[in-house]
């Protein structure tokens, strides 16, 4: 992938977002490769030398990977941070870099640190718990030792003191230590073999866009039409309606008006997959459409 310099930020930030700071080793998935969608996976490795980001888009990453470095450099006792852990499984090479393993007597627990938003932190983050239980399958596999929690780290980038002391459910401080639900081994190792499944499908296909599994709408970040009930004078909508009868059923009683709101695929939209150039599924879709970029949904990370 070719980084560019839009705005001729210094050299030393340049160097630094085009080193790989997640290589994955010898491995044939990383966690992250194996969780994330097998149609964005394949393209991205299909079309990785004409890939291009600005250095710009990549300040989160780059706060992301020295983050990773300060971690590595703390140290404490029981404490193993940046490990890189193989297994065989399935008959492909799955790896997993874990952030913070703390070793006790009756167990380890596995964190991972985050810069995310508030949002994502008071809503839920399927991915955080499907990372973490992936990690905590590849230590009871390859350490033989019990797993005893699972959890998130988060450093939340737009905390607000006044949203804290305003709202209930707001993070009360910027950083929250978030325990995520553990799964069984069992569990676990279904889920990755599913992965593994889904994966090596779209790797069969790798020759024909058209046969790559598609996207669902969960990959997609999928924001579906809503119908919202206007009142002349009003900036803001009275009520959001997911059906337009409902909606015009209110907005008679109300005296207003129905606007619609359309939905759209917003990881297509805006390319946040960094491959809708070349995704026969978003061209399908948008067809005759418009294809302009959407907003990044609050805690939706590349
Ligand atoms: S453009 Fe949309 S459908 Fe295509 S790979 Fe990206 S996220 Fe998936």
């Amino acid at each position: 992938m070719e980084v560019t310099n839009n705005f001729n930020v210094p050299e030393t930030l340049m160097s630094l977002a085009k080193r790989d700071y997640y290589s994955k080793g010898k491995s044939d998935y990383s966690v992250t490769e194996l969780l994330s969608p097998p149609r964005v996976q394949r393209l991205r490795r299909l079309y990785h030398s004409q890939m291009k980001q600005d250095v710009s888009q990549m300040l989160w990453q780059l706060m992301g990977s020295a983050l990773h470095v300060v971690a590595e450099r703390g140290q404490a006792d029981g404490h193993v941070t940046e490990e890189r852990l193989f297994t065989t499984f399935e008959g492909v090479v799955v790896s997993g870099a874990i952030d913070v393993q703390q070793e006790e007597s009756d167990g380890v627990t596995i964190m991972d640190y985050k810069f995310t938003s508030a949002w994502a932190v008071m809503n839920e983050k399927p991915e955080w718990e499907q990372q973490q239980n992936v990690y905590g399958w590849l230590v009871r596999r390859e350490k033989k030792k019990n797993v005893k929690g699972v959890k998130i780290i988060a450093l939340i980038r737009d905390w607000n003191r006044r949203e804290a002391e305003r709202r209930e459910d707001y993070p009360k401080a910027p950083i929250q230590v978030i325990s995520l639900r553990l799964w069984s081994h069992e569990e676990a190792e279904e889920f990755v073999r599913n992965r593994i499944a889904a994966h090596n499908t779209g790797k069969v296909a790798v020759a024909f866009d058209e046969e790559l599994p598609l996207c669902s709408d969960e990959d997609r970040w999928v924001r579906e039409t809503k119908y919202a009930v206007m009142k002349e004078g009003r900036k803001r909508a009275v009520k959001l309606f997911d059906n337009e009868a409902d909606a015009k059923q209110f907005a008679e009683q109300e005296k207003g008006y129905v606007e619609t709101r359309n939905g759209e695929a917003i990881r297509c939209a805006g390319d946040y997959c960094g491959v809708s150039q070349w995704c026969s599924q978003y061209r399908a879709e948008n067809a005759g459409g418009d294809e302009g970029g959407g907003v990044r949904p609050e805690g939706r990370e590349e």
